[in-house]
Parts: C-alpha cells; structure tokens; sequence
C-alpha cells in the first residue's frame, strides 16, 4: 500500500496561491511547506530544510485540487458511444444491470482510465457513485485498489437500489407487449439484501479502508428505493456520520410522475419521512425542484450537486441555479457518467454554472468565477464530508493542489485568478498534482500510471465491450419509439414551471 505518510517533504516555492478569501485575481506569492500530507505553512521565503523536495512554482498558480461530488466509475468503457438519446432511453443502453458481470481486469482498467483523466484535469477527490453488477466483494476491492493506484481520493459508494423500473414507466401505453413490458418493469431487489451488502463492506474495510478512502452512501433515487431501504440508508448515515448522494429531480418526467403519485407527491418528503433529509443530503442534478422544494433544502441544510453537462446532453434541463443561491444553499460540482457527458472536467462544470443562469435571466447575477471555485473546491468538500481537511489551501489542511502554468496562453495576460481559471483554462495549464501531499501528476503526466500502457491495455478490452454496447442497442431499438412516445406524454403535465426556455412559443 502507497500511505501517503511516507511521502517526502515538499516545499512548493514561489507560486501565487490561490486563497478564497484573498486577492482572487492576483493572488500573493507564498511558500507552501508540506509535511506527510499535510500544509505545515504557507508564507514568503520559507527556510529550506534538509531532505526537502524543491518544487520551483516562480510563475506558477497553485490552486486547490477539485472536488468531482458526482461521478459513476461503471461506465467508462461506453465513453463515446451514444448521442442524442434523452435521459430514460439513455439509461436502457448505459445501465450496468443491462450488460451484466464485467472481467475484473476491465473494471480494474476503467476505473484507472476514469481516475487518470480527473488527476490530469486537477480533479483530486472523486465521489464515485458505483453500480456493482453483481455486488460482490472482488469487484469492490478491485475499484478500490484500482484508486490507491492511481493516487487519487475517492469517497466511495455502491449504488442501492431496490425497484427496477425505468423512471418513465407511469408513462408507458398500458398495451405494450408483456416481452417489452418486463424490459422497462425490470426485476426488484430485496431491499434488506443492498443494506446488508453495503453495511457489510463498510464493516470489512473500516470507515477508512486506506487514508484517501471514505465511504458515501448512494440511493439511486427516491423513486427507485423502497421506504426500507432509504429508512436503512438514512440509519447507516446516522450511525456512520456518512453523506449521502441521491438523484432527485433530475429530469421532468420524475417530476411528472411525481405529480401523478398523490400518495407520495413529493420526492423531498419521502427523503424527509426516511430520515434523510438533513445537512448530510447531497440532492443529486435537482433540475426539476420547486420553490417549496428548495427552501425544504435550505431549511435541512442539505446540498446540490449540479451536472451542467449531463444535463444538457440527456436533455434533462437546466438546474435553477440563482434559486439555489438565493437560497443560500452550497451547491458543488459533478462531471456525472462518461456516458453522457463523456469528460470528467471540473473547469467545463465551473464555466457553465456561471453562464447557464443567464439562460433564463438577462439581469447581472453573484455566480461568479470566485463563487464556482468555491463550489468546486469547499463545497464539494462539504457535500463528501471532507471540509476539515480539503478545499483551500492552509495549514493544517491536506495537501491536495494542482500546480498551473501561467505562460499557458490560457493566462496570457493575466489578468484574473478567478476568472481565467473558470473562463479561459480547461486543464491545459495543469503542470503538477499533488494528493495528500504526494506528487501524482509530474509535467503533465501521471507519475503513478504508465498512461500509454494503460491505453494499450483498455484497447485490447474495448472491442469486446463495444460487441456487448452495440447487441444491447440493437435489443432496445424496439423501445426508442414507444419511450420518446411516453416522453410526449409526460409533458401533458402541468408542473406549473419551466426549466426549458422559448418552447412552443415561435
Ligand atoms: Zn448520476
């Protein structure tokens, strides 16, 4: 095991850095001294002692490592693969449960390819949202020492979920076929069976399994868990002091159908009556969230995680952001799965939260480029539960930063901090990285994973899983009709609100 207590002592020299609460756009030059995994100090000129590491940071940014709060590692392989498809006939082709077991050697492979790509891109804690088919052990210790390889900090959550059917179901033709009925219906889970899987693994590896590693816990959606299981959630969270992320509201179907349940009319309310409506909640997307939905949020002091990208590529609609702030609740980033935004890239996640507002409001707003650091680097530490250690740079905080290059002409003239962080750079800049005080990114490249060795490796897999992706996608052709269909409908819906702008009145 690589403990990162083992690390050399480094003294990062010379570089401007970043400080939430100082000069956001030219940052003071400071020294920064790292011992074991943690800031030792911060200050000019700092006393080079024996047996430190020099890195030579005179014209460079350092700058926080990035939260990514909401990621799922089992899709990586069908990065590329689809396009156009909206959220539910999206899910048909991408949900692990269609594919069935995967080789341990490509689960090993994509987690590396996922991990790779976020340590490249400055991302240096990653909340993985993992659906295990099936959930097994071997699978779960082969994610997480593909991580400890790679050197990057995960958070770590198997995906509970007891019902299976699709979202859209409420809104499928009642005379379907019973072979394609039983496709969208799935087959449901014993909710005491994902309980007792994951308090079993929590148990087996200890809160911490490795010092980068903690756990989260992950129901799929209120929708998609029985009252027990999220009652069981909620009660492993208390006892754990564990987050908990869950998609809520994602698309306007969920809220469609939502509205149809008058049993259950609201999403937030079954989180609340399970217990888990507090300030350990991370609602996952919340695009289709009501005013009264979000003040119960910020009344809880719960969280959002907002995933511009997939948003937009599902079709799903566009997260009302400003409400949120106004709300004064933290909203983090997430990246979401490969298959439908296909880059885990928090720079892209920051730029739309600052430009999306202006979507559906022209008046100047206070989601700024200062404001999406924030929600890239604190709040995403606070949504993973890591606020006392990660996401500014102070002593006494663990060294997680990425080092930029500010002769990229990305900075060139450098004007602002803040700004050509979020506005200009998408990781092009990023020369180093460091977790938990241990350089994993050296000159651009990994220093823990040979990069061209593991493309060569996920080559030699790829085609295999294309085979499964494209037999898979020619079984579902039957259903992109009768689903795009059941769309159609939902919209007949009123929710008495609009998250898509200018549409049906040309
Ligand atoms: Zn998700």
């Amino acid at each position: 095991m690589t403990g990162s207590t083992q690390v050399t002592p480094i003294l990062i020299r010379g570089g401007r850095v970043y400080d939430h609460d100082g000069d956001i756009h030219q940052p003071a030059q400071a020294d920064i001294l790292i011992h074991g995994e943690r800031i030792e100090r911060i200050g000019p000129n700092l006393a080079v002692e024996d047996g430190v590491e020099i890195i030579d940071a005179v014209g460079k940014l350092v700058v926080p490592g990035f939260v990514n709060a909401h990621y799922h590692s089992h899709d990586v392989m069908a990065k590329g693969l689809f396009e156009e498809m909206p959220f539910d006939i999206w899910t048909l082709h991408s949900n692990p449960a269609n594919y069935g077991p995967r080789a341990l050697k490509e689960v090993r492979l994509r987690t590396l390819v996922g991990a790779a790509e976020q340590l490249r891109n400055g991302i240096t804690t990653i909340q993985d949202f993992l659906t295990l088919v099936p959930q097994d052990e071997a699978l779960v210790d082969t994610v997480l020492s593909a991580y400890e390889e790679a050197g990057v900090r995960v958070v770590f959550a198997v995906a509970a979920r007891d019902r299976a059917a699709l979202d859209i179901a409420p809104f499928m033709p009642r005379d379907l076929p019973e072979a394609v009925r039983k496709r969208i219906a799935g087959s449901d889970r014993k909710a005491s069976d994902e309980l007792e899987f994951i308090a079993a693994q929590i148990k087996r590896l200890g809160l911490k399994p490795t010092p980068l590693q903690t756990w989260a816990l992950a129901p799929s959606a209120p929708q998609r868990c029985s009252q027990e299981l999220l009652e069981g959630i909620a009660a492993l969270s208390r006892e754990h002091e564990l987050p908990v992320f869950t998609h809520v509201y994602e698309t306007r179907i969920q809220a469609a159908a939502a509205r149809q349940q008058p049993a259950a009319p609201s999403h937030l309310d079954i989180l609340a009556r399970a217990g888990l409506m507090n300030e350990r909640l991370n609602i996952v997307h919340g695009v289709w969230l009501t005013a009264h939905d979000i003040a119960q949020i910020a009344e809880a002091g719960a969280r959002v995680v907002h995933n511009p990208v997939s948003n937009l590529k599902l079709k799903s609609g566009i997260a009302p952001i400003l409400d949120l702030y106004r709300a004064g609740i933290d909203v983090a980033l997430g990246c979401d799965n490969y298959s439908c935004a296909e880059t885990q890239n928090i720079f892209i996640a920051m730029r739309m939260l600052c430009l999306l507002p202006a979507v559906t409001d022209p008046e100047p707003h206070p989601v700024h480029a200062a404001y999406a650091l924030k929600a890239a680097t604190v709040m995403g530490a606070r949504a993973v539960g890591l606020e006392d250690k990660i996401g500014a740079l102070k002593p006494g905080m663990t060294a997680d930063l990425m080092i930029l290059d500010l002769n990229e002409p990305a900075f060139v003239p450098f004007n602002s901090a803040a700004r050509q962080i979020v506005f200009s750079e998408a990781g092009r800049a990023i020369e180093t990285v460091l977790v938990g005080g241990r350089p994993v990114v050296r000159n651009g490249k990994l220093v823990t994973v040979d990069e061209a060795a593991l493309a060569a490796a996920v080559e030699e897999i790829a085609p295999a899983f294309r085979r499964d992706a494209q037999t898979l996608a020619t079984r579902n052709a039957d259903l992109t009709a009768p689903l795009l269909n059941a769309n159609r409908e939902a919209w007949k819906v009123s929710l008495g609100f609009e998250r898509y702008i200018g549409r049906g009145t040309s």
